[in-house]
């Protein structure tokens, strides 16, 4: 363990649900806690979404581990596995599990044939109405429908899904085509539809049909690059820190840290923080970065190191050896902090890594 730690509020988690629901009316919702829950801890996290109220109707996986996890917690909701399964063992332990499954491909229909002894499946097929990365053609979309319906493998009508790949662009024309084409594919076979991620529940009110899937905004972010989320009503869950361990006077021109890429352009007072790029803080913040110790913002001097970054404190006279130094979360959002490392909050926030202490503040089951 460092002494970095994250502390994830649960109160704010189930509250951005509740933004999600007012914005998405009657929809049902697979709240997405893939990659460990955007970082924030699977099983924790689903808890808190299943125990809110109302709760999320189903939650959202990437892969067949995160699924079995929830299993084993005693989660024994509706899961989605939003790629399917690969092979014919993943299948069978999907459904032991009960999992329902996305169907991306004709490989994965074959696969579902070939296992029609383990039918009925629950199934939702991706059709690919723009994004180019997985789903079926739309002219494809019968074609494998009526293969399953032949096959008798599935015993209700199963869902069709699709992905937005520019929802987060309020101005362009992308989401308008590929909510066209969507809606263009017939509907004759199945049952509900989904297509709105965050950016999508938030932006696009045409996407919302049955189903939602929020990922990002359940957290607190928003997907919209110069916003942050609480311009949404949204309440950041995460909250990054870890100690001030030293504090050193540096005189005009000393240069500090790897590389010496920091530049005393003043005497200047620096705090040592113990956090570094192996807990999670991106190695490639810009200096200036600001980090939020006491209440006030400071700037990052010189490189990230692994264990360490420092800070500009020679406007914040009043910190002491044992502060806390916020590295994102609550008044410091992990958006700025994405943006002065030139990426998204959503990698920072999977990225914080195992040695780092998690805490959590609420009740997830209410
Ligand atoms: C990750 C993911 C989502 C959630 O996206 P956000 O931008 O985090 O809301 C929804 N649907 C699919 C298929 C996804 O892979």
């Amino acid at each position: 363990m460092s002494s970095a730690r994250v502390v994830l509020d649960l109160e704010a988690l189930q509250h951005n649900l509740g933004i999600c629901r007012d914005l998405a009316g009657d929809a049902s919702v697979f709240g997405v806690v893939k990659a460990n829950a955007y970082g924030h801890g699977l099983l924790t996290v689903a808890r808190a979404l299943r125990g809110a109220r109302p709760g999320v109707e189903g939650l959202a996986v990437a892969n067949l581990d995160e699924a079995i996890r929830l299993r084993q917690s005693g989660d024994e909701g509706l899961v989605l596995l939003l790629a399917g399964v690969h092979n014919a063992e993943e299948l069978v332990a999907a459904q032991r599990h009960q999992l329902a499954l996305v169907v991306h491909s004709a490989f994965q229909v074959d696969l579902l044939l070939q296992h029609q002894a383990l039918a009925p499946f629950k199934l939702w097929l991706k059709v690919d109405s723009g994004m180019h990365r997985l789903g079926l053609s739309p002219a494809e979309v019968p074609v494998q429908l009526a293969r399953l319906r032949a096959n008798g493998v599935v015993s209700r009508p199963p869902g069709l899904l699709t992905h937005l790949a520019s929802a987060d662009e309020l101005e362009g024309a992308e989401t308008v085509e590929q909510l066209a084409c969507f809606d263009a594919v017939p509907k004759a076979g199945f049952g509900d539809c989904s297509a709105a991620n965050s950016a999508g529940i938030m932006a696009w009110p045409a996407s919302h049909y049955q189903w939602v899937r929020p990922g990002i905004m359940l957290y607190g972010v928003s997907p919209f690059s110069g916003e942050i989320g609480a311009q949404r009503g949204l309440r950041p869950v995460m909250q990054f820190s870890a100690p001030v361990i030293a504090i050193r006077q540096l005189a005009w021109g000393d240069r500090i840290g790897y590389g010496g890429a920091g530049r005393c352009e003043r005497p200047t007072r620096v705090a040592v923080v113990a956090a570094g790029y192996g807990d999670g803080y991106p190695r490639h913040a810009s200096q200036a970065t600001p980090v939020l110790i006491g209440g006030r913002r400071s700037p990052l001097l010189g490189r990230v190191s692994m264990d360490f970054i420092t800070v500009d404190i020679t406007d914040d006279p009043g910190v002491a050896v044992g502060d806390e130094a916020i590295l994102w979360g609550g008044e410091l959002p992990v958006e700025e902090i994405a943006r002065g490392a030139e990426t998204i909050a959503y990698e920072l926030l999977t990225r914080v890594t195992s040695r780092v202490r998690v805490e959590y503040r609420g009740d997830p089951d209410g």
